[in-house]
């Protein structure tokens, strides 16, 4: 048999499966787990391949789900039954022609649903929750082989499994909350790093969806603020713009500012400099999902951490000051700030708590261990939950002192999957054998 490796979009993850298994229907995917439990094999999903982590490592069998894509029904109320190998960008294609859209998104949209969902990905918003918070049932294939449709009066909580990190089920089916589609109104700047932060309360209350990217070695931050609009968009960029800026400037030439950072680390500091200069202020509006989600081509790699919201300013001085006594750290990509509501689902990052988001990236090929091993110090100081899906050191034990509700999600993975079909090293290592 044919044996390819596979790899993840930011290389950290290479891997050979024994197996690679895509299944045509529902049925199939049953028949995979349960040949895999009677071979004492492990199963993996895996969705579009961003996670950082190697959560959907696969050495045995690796299940892909991309026969299984597409919207299965539109319910009234805006609920939609999504088929779990469907492309966030692909589905709102296919939401946009019922007039619906997703509430809130990230700033791609490459991940299938299921994968998205499973690992707690959010954009930004502190009235807004992540992607899980708008699943309202999910249909899963347990590992030992039955199909449970969750979220309809019986089985586990929803709010218990949606972050389930493909170690309580095979998801095959995603109900999500849609919401009647809408606009977003873009204001994008470059701003001084103080006045940001002496204005965010304000900025986070006023506006729906508020981020800031600060730039080391600079007192530059650029500001991405958008405001929800019903109707059509009235102003969106002229595509010569989109193009110029979202794929020459922000891809091509940052590409290329990046390599010469990673073979001149000295130069760092200066390159981050001419890129926030580099920046001009933008106002457009456009399709929600179109002002969501950007195209990034300049590998990285990246680390994120939720902190309450008013460990924020703690925070980010911390890993200021860290950054300027580091210089060798030659730190190339901004630190990206983003903010969420509390929410109820046990893993998520959100979980009961206003929250910040603090991520740090690096040039794919430059170093980033020190920095990111600094970053989840300062982080553990405030109770920092690390993203599931990027990088970070945490085992079991740290992980339940900043996920309250893990033990109750490691009883579900008692009942589920009893055996350890749907496991993997790294799975081993956040949750126990
Ligand atoms: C460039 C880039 C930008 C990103 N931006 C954001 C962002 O804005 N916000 C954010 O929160 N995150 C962001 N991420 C992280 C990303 O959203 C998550 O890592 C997400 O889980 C990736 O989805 P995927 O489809 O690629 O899943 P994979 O990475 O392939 O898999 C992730 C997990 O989902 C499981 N899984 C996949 N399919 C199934 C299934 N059918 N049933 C059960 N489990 C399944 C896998 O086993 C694995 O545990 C970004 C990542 C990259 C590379």
């Amino acid at each position: 048999m044919l044996r390819v490796t596979w790899e993840n979009w930011s290389g950290t993850v290479a891997v050979t499966p024994a197996e690679v298994a895509c299944p045509r229907d529902v049925e199939e995917v049953v028949e995979v787990v349960r040949r895999a439990g009677r071979a004492g094999r492990q199963v993996t999903a895996v969705g579009s391949g961003h996670s950082f982590t190697p959560l959907a490592e696969a050495r045995d069998v690796q299940l892909r789900l991309d026969h299984l894509t597409g919207i299965v029904a539109v319910e009234p109320g805006g609920r939609v039954r999504v088929r779990a190998g469907t492309r966030l960008r692909e589905l709102s294609a296919l939401l946009a022609r019922h007039g619906l859209a997703l509430e809130n998104l990230g700033d791609i949209d490459a991940q299938t649903v299921a994968g998205a969902v499973a690992t707690g990905t959010h954009g930004t918003g502190a009235r807004f929750g992540g992607l899980a918070t708008q699943v309202a049932a999910l249909e899963l294939v347990t590992g030992d082989g039955r199909l449970l449709r969750l979220g309809e009066g019986a089985g586990p909580p929803v709010e218990g499994v949606v972050v389930g990190l493909g170690a309580l089920g095979v998801v095959t089916e995603v109900t999500l909350r849609c919401v009647p589609a809408f606009t977003l109104h873009a204001v994008e700047d470059t701003e001084r790093y103080d006045a940001v932060l002496e204005s965010l309360d304000e900025r986070v209350e006023r506006h729906d969806h508020v981020e800031f990217y600060w730039f080391p070695y600079t007192d530059r931050c650029l500001t991405k603020t958008n405001t929800r609009r019903p109707g059509p968009p009235e102003r969106p960029l002229p595509r010569w713009r989109r193009v110029l800026e979202d794929e020459v400037l922000s891809n091509g030439v940052y590409r290329a500012v990046n390599e010469v950072g990673r073979r001149r680390p000295r130069a760092v500091p200066a390159l981050n400099r001419l890129a926030a200069r580099a920046l001009s202020r933008r106002e457009y509006d456009d399709v929600s999902s179109r002002v969501f989600a950007t195209t990034r081509r300049v590998r990285f790699v990246e680390s994120e951490y939720a902190v309450p919201r008013e460990s924020l300013v703690p925070v980010l001085g911390a890993l200021r000051a860290w950054v300027a006594a580091h210089p060798e750290a030659a730190v190339q990509f901004p630190v990206e700030v983003r903010f969420a509501a509390a929410d109820d689902v046990w893993l998520s990052t959100a979980y009961r708590r206003p929250t910040a988001y603090v991520a740090v990236h690096q040039f794919h090929r430059s170093p980033a261990a020190d920095y990111f091993h600094a970053v989840e110090a300062i982080a553990a100081e405030h109770g920092g939950r690390p993203h599931w899906g990027k990088l970070h050191g945490l085992d079991a034990t740290a992980l339940t002192a900043r996920y309250p509700r893990l033990p109750e999600v490691l009883a579900l993975r008692e009942e589920l999957d009893p055996q350890r079909v749907l496991t993997n090293r790294h799975l081993r290592r956040l949750l126990g054998e």
